[in-house]
This record gives structure tokens, sequence and C-alpha cells, in this order.
């Protein structure tokens, strides 16, 4: 730790305490010496976060986990490995966790808890970029950026772990699989991984902005989403002889069709939703009338009001079409009683807290706000207990060739950021903690 943050560490906590407590947190961050803790601490991070033994470590940690990418709940080495750089930082954790899982814990081991979380799943997409630390596994591929969100999170560790004395409480860190099949956060949480956590961050690398350019939203961010299966059965028969069938081919059709209706008839224009049909099956023969057709989709929502109005016309339509073409439907929607993922809701207060610290770190004209967008992201099952944030960490670079989007064979992310990550990471959970502690009302 410097000598300039320690000093300000030890001086001017007791004065802001006795300032703070009169404030709201607005307020409270443009207090004058909140401001100088903080822009301290998040200068001697990133200084840390940048020294070149630490950069080139965690883009050897990125390309290992690059070179060997692991499905959802098969994270096996990927987590053997996170736990062996665990072991050498001298951080605690607990595994496995949600089967694959590991959560490591750094500071007292006392309240406040505060929790930063990465996720660790490839996919199965075959990596068309040659280079020379391209995915070992054919078919699969880290295509999401999950490698870099697991360097980050390592990278923060370290710095956290160099802090640990100066914490004012515990920070979490959460290493969970399965993101991309939206289970790992249930699984995690379902083990406790939140238990007694009063916040919770995270980040996504995305294309969509230049490297080193952070963007968020308070309020919804990301959208809910929910998936449907519908089975329409008819009675099958002869194609030249209708009049003997029941067709769900056209039942099918009409259901698809009618569907769109939902949202350019039904709602508020300014009000957003999506109802997407992916997925049409019926029939093998061009001369068979088959007995059942089936049709799969998606819905998004920004809301859980409107998340399960939409799921309930939906059913509603799709049984009503098949019954004017005199057949009947069964309809399976994914999650009983919740959304796959509800939409990711930024907290105000975290979110503002977030966007401060990352004032400090990639500067005011590096800081955007994000519009609201339809992807759907497993760290909002974690916003649904805890208030927290969610942020997108740009990492386009034409010289990198990191411009191609999520889920495509040749993405790849412009590593120079790796340091960034981790020090927003590392100074979220410190001056988190320190806010905690000494404001009455982050409580
Ligand atoms: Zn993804
Ligand atoms: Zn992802």
């Amino acid at each position: 730790m410097g000598i300039l943050l320690l000093s300000i560490l030890m001086v001017v906590t007791p004065v802001y305490f006795c300032c703070c407590v009169q404030l709201s947190f607005q307020e409270s961050c443009l207090n004058p010496f909140l401001q100088e803790l903080n822009s301290s601490l998040a200068e001697h991070v990133i200084r840390f976060a940048n020294e070149p033994e630490i950069v080139t470590w965690m883009k050897m940690i990125r390309r290992k986990i690059h070179e060997n990418p692991e499905l959802a709940f098969e994270e096996f080495s990927t987590s053997s490995m996170i736990r062996h750089e665990l072991d050498q930082m001298g951080v605690k954790y607990r595994w496995p966790v949600a089967r694959t899982g590991v959560v490591g814990t750094i500071g007292s081991g006392s309240p406040p808890f505060v929790a930063l979380r990465a996720d660790m799943d490839a996919l199965p997409i075959q990596e068309m970029r040659e280079w020379e630390h391209k995915s070992q596994v054919d078919g699969k591929m880290h295509a999401c950026g999950h490698d870099a969100h697991i360097a980050m999170l390592l990278g923060a560790a370290k710095i956290l772990q160099q802090l640990r004395n100066h914490l004012q409480g515990t920070v979490i860190l959460i290493f969970q699989p399965a993101e991309e099949n939206g289970e790992g956060a249930k699984e995690m949480i379902r083990e406790g991984v939140l238990d007694n956590v009063s916040a919770i961050f995270g980040l996504h690398v995305l294309n969509k902005y230049s490297s080193g350019t952070v963007a968020s939203r308070p309020g919804p961010f990301l959208a809910g989403c929910g998936s449907f299966k519908a089975v329409i059965r008819g009675k099958g028969g002869h194609a030249a002889f209708p009049q003997e069938s029941i067709d769900p081919i056209l039942a099918a059709s009409t259901s698809i069709i009618s569907l769109q209706n939902i949202v350019s008839r039904e709602t508020d224009p300014l009000d957003s939703k999506v109802v997407s049909v992916t997925i049409m099956q019926g029939g093998d023969e061009f001369n068979i009338i088959p007995e059942s057709a089936t049709i799969v989709g998606t819905f998004r929502t920004f809301s859980r009001k409107n998340f399960y109005a939409l799921r309930k016309r939906i059913e509603e339509v799709i049984k009503g079409q098949s019954a004017v073409h005199r057949c009947s439907a069964e309809i399976e929607f994914d999650g009983e009683e919740h959304p796959t993922l509800p939409p990711t809701i930024n907290d105000e207060r975290i979110y503002e807290h977030v966007r401060q610290i990352s004032r400090m770190i990639v500067g005011e004209e590096n800081t955007e706000l994000a519009p609201s967008f339809m992807g759907s992201e497993d760290f909002a099952v974690y916003l649904e207990k805890v208030a927290g944030s969610f942020l997108l960490l740009g990492v386009r670079n034409e010289k990198a060739g990191s411009v191609y989007p999520p889920h495509n064979p040749y993405h790849t992310i412009d590593e120079d950021v790796l340091p960034i990550g981790a020090a927003i990471h590392a100074t979220f959970a410190f001056s988190y903690l320190l806010n905690f502690t000494k404001c009455s009302h982050y409580l």
C-alpha cells in the first residue's frame, strides 16, 4: 500500500465519519474527503494492476483458460486453476460450490460482506480465429469473454489481498459456473453464497464499446428472459384429403402470426417487449399431414409484471389459435414460478458508487450511460436478492481484432483492458466496505 493512501486512510477516515452521517449517499459521494480517499485508492489500485508482472500474469491466466474452454457445470480444470492461483496468494476459499464454483474470501471475515462475481463457462462454438492461444478443444470456445472475467477477478483478488489488513469487512469472490444456461447463479445462491452479503458487483466485456470505456445505467438494464415450447396436436392423414385430417401445421402457422400481434397491437409502443418464435417443427413427408407440430420461442421484458402478463397472453394466443383450427395445444414455460432469467435491475445507490469509481479509473470521458437492451444475464438472479450493479467494459480495438460480438466464432478481447477490470472490482469492494462501515445511511 502506498504511503499516500495509508496516510489518507488514517487521517481522513475519522473526519469523514463525522461529516458523512449527516449527508445522503449522493451528497456523501461529493464529500471532498471521500473523493480524495477514493481517488487516492483508485490511483494506488490502478498503478498496482498495471505493474508489468501483474498484467503478464493476468494475460497468462486468460490465455490458459481460453485454450481449455469448458461448458456449463463442466468447469473442473478452470476451477482447479483458479484454486491454484488463490492458494498461491494465500486466499481462503470454499469448493466445490454448485459443482464447479469457487468462493474466495478476503478481509476480516466479519460483516459487512461485499461480493464480486466472475462467470467461468464457455460456449459450444468452434473457434475460427487462428492465433497462438486458440481453443484446443474442438467445438468449444470462450466466445463470451468469461476467460477475461476470471483473469480480472483473480487480478482483483491479488490487489485486495495486498490491502487485506485495511479492508473494513470481507470481500467474497464468486467464481460461478454455468452463466450461459442461466443456472449457475441460481445454484450458487442455493448453496449460500449471498448469505449476509450486502452488495454485489459484476461486469461483462463487450465489443460494442471501445477499449477502456465503461457503460452502465441505473434501474432496469438488461431484459428478463423466458422461453416456451408449444406442442399443437391435430389428426394426421393423407394430404390429398385434408377434410379427413385436422392440420396442426396450419394451427402452428396462425399461432406464430398471431403471437406477433401481442407486441405490435397490444403493447404501448413506448414499452419494450420481444416475442420471437425460433423453432418450428412438424411433419416428415410432402404428402402426409402430421399428427402434431411444435413451436418454440423466447420472450423478453424489463419488468416482472410485464413478464407474467406476456407469458399469459402467449398461452392464450396459442391455445386460442389451435382451437380455431380444431387442434389442442400444450404449452410448457421454462421455470414454473419464475422467469428463466429476471430483468437485470441495477440498484441506484450502488450504480452511482460504481460510476464514481469507474470515473476515477477510466476518466469521465470514458464513462457512459448505456441504453437498456434485450440481452439477458444471470447476474440478474443475484440482483433479485441483494443490491448491486452490473456494468459493461468495452474491449473493442481494431488492432487487437476485437471487433466481433459475443457468441461469434471470431470473438476475442483486447487484453489491455484486464487491469481496468481488476482495478474496478478491487476499488469498488474496498470503498464499498469503507462507506458501509462509516456511513449509517448506507446500511
Ligand atoms: Zn454469453
Ligand atoms: Zn457472457
